[in-house]
């Protein structure tokens, strides 16, 4: 709109760009289908480019807009354009399948993904802002993928395989870009970087090199467990951050069920380890709102984080600080858990509840995210291309940059939805049978659906276990 667009991809004619989207909204490419002329599914690197190349030769033998987008939905495999399918409904609304429009498109178009990480080199000069800047420092992505296959998690089920990127290259590539930089500080990043098998190694390398330039090195979060070993070595660096335990759950019968290999004996290791090499500060990562969630589940969150806090004691006998940051399950497409309901907002309200009267006899902080926010991304991850008109039209009514809590406005939405009749309960709170097409359906991962509906089953036995 701003640019001077049509907004909806049916209404551009030649002239106009080719709209593109990628990463992960276009792994649940529908409810944006309206206004996007091609997703690159996956890994961007290679169809990226094999797009860029497409573009520029056709161009040049004076092809029309339309056979390019066409020729790039023909040849490119991970390429998905949403004009050459229509999507079907059954009777009662819900979504039924999406039909192929032209001959030779893939029904099913597979996420691409680089078979090895030296194939995505990293920047050796990035751009350094003439301001400052939010994050100043040099970023490593060391490892693409994640090897934990949490259930509940879309990033751990759409990134595979695990592709690791070598400790020489790292290095090189840390110090091509430290000195074209003048930076400070490296960051690892990874979706779980003390899953890098060679973690240890790598920054024994980079304490040795880098060091001596008071370089220091940041993990974006640690998992308990593989992580004692490395956080002395990390508060050898000039900065010194807190630490970040992902828990998920209170209790370990559910941290079984989404398949969160943590137990609770490990985080009280990992935070005595903490505490013993200097960290301050610990926070805690919660979801509430799981499939098979009681009560006593909801206290134990306060009540693990209280056991958390106490292990300073043996320390320097003192309570520790915790932070508890509680956010609500919302079911992502492409995990095992993409069928589960989600609950309803009054639900997670009372959650709140009960967890703020019980930290009011403590010392731990609870932070919660926003309610409304969280049942909204429910209905968007798993809407199908109708649910595109509410996105218009809360637009429209004024929603902008909805991720900053001073610029949400909920009323925007629900407006949307009663003006489109669009019903968010059938899109966030329904269970979804197994046996039937999804509105992603058609983006094939590294894992397929009787993989994720055998883990789904497995999540219930636990469930169902006795105690
Ligand atoms: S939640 Fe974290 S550890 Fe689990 S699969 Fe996702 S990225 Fe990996």
């Amino acid at each position: 709109d701003l640019a001077g667009l049509p907004l909806h991809a049916a209404e551009r004619v030649q002239g106009d760009p080719i709209i593109i989207a990628g990463d992960a909204l276009a792994d649940t490419p529908e409810v944006m289908a309206d206004f996007i002329d091609i997703f690159i599914t996956g890994d961007g690197e290679a169809p990226l480019t094999q797009l860029v190349e497409l573009v520029r030769r056709m161009k040049k033998q004076g092809a029309t807009r339309d056979a390019i987008i066409e020729q790039a939905a023909l040849t490119i495999p991970s390429v998905y354009a949403p004009k050459f399918y229509q999507p079907q409904y059954n009777a009662d609304g819900t979504f039924a399948n999406l039909s192929v429009l032209k001959e030779g498109v893939p029904a099913s178009v597979h996420r691409s993904h680089l078979t090895s990480m030296s194939e995505s080199p990293a920047i050796p000069s990035p751009l350094v802002p003439l301001s400052e800047g939010v994050h100043e420092r040099v970023v490593m992505e060391i490892m693409r993928g994640c090897p934990n296959a949490c259930r509940f998690c879309q990033a751990g089920a759409t990134r595979l395989p695990v592709r690791f990127r070598s400790v020489d290259d790292i290095v090189d590539q840390a110090r091509a870009a430290l000195a074209s930089t003048g930076y400070k500080e490296i960051s690892l990043l990874s979706l779980s970087t003390s899953d890098y098998p060679r973690l240890d190694e790598l920054i024994d390398r980079l304490n040795a090199e880098f060091g001596p330039q008071h370089v220091s090195i940041s993990l974006p979060s640690l998992r308990v467990g593989s992580q004692l070993t490395v956080l002395p070595k990390l508060t050898s660096g000039v900065r010194k951050g807190g630490l970040t335990i992902a828990a998920e759950a209170g209790s370990d019968r559910l941290r079984r069920a989404i398949r969160k290999n943590i137990t609770e004996e490990d985080m009280i290791a990992g935070v005595r380890a903490a505490y013993e090499a200097g960290w301050r500060s610990v926070k805690v990562y919660f979801m509430a709102g799981l499939p098979g969630e009681t009560p006593e589940d909801i206290d134990e969150i306060y009540y693990l984080c209280r056991r958390l806090s106490d292990a300073r004691r043996d320390i320097d006998g003192q309570r520790g600080a915790i932070t508890a940051s509680v956010s609500w399950f919302v079911p992502k497409p492409h995990t095992p858990m993409q069928w589960s309901p989600m609950r309803e907002a009054d639900y997670f309200f009372g959650v709140r509840r009960q967890l703020m009267d019980l930290a009011g006899r403590g010392t731990v902080t609870f932070k919660f995210h926003r309610i409304e926010r969280s049942v909204l991304e429910g209905v968007l991850c798993r809407g199908d291309r109708r649910v595109g008109a509410a996105i218009e039209a809360a637009w429209r009514n004024g929603a902008r940059m909805d991720s900053w809590d001073e610029h949400f406005r909920y009323a925007n939405w629900t407006a949307a939805f009663t003006q489109t009749g669009i019903d968010p309960a059938i899109y966030a709170h329904r269970e979804f049978p197994t046996n039937q097409p999804l509105p992603w359906s058609h983006i094939t991962c590294f894992r397929d659906e009787t993989f994720l509906e055998k883990q789904y089953a497995e999540m219930q036995e636990v469930l169902n276990e006795k105690e």
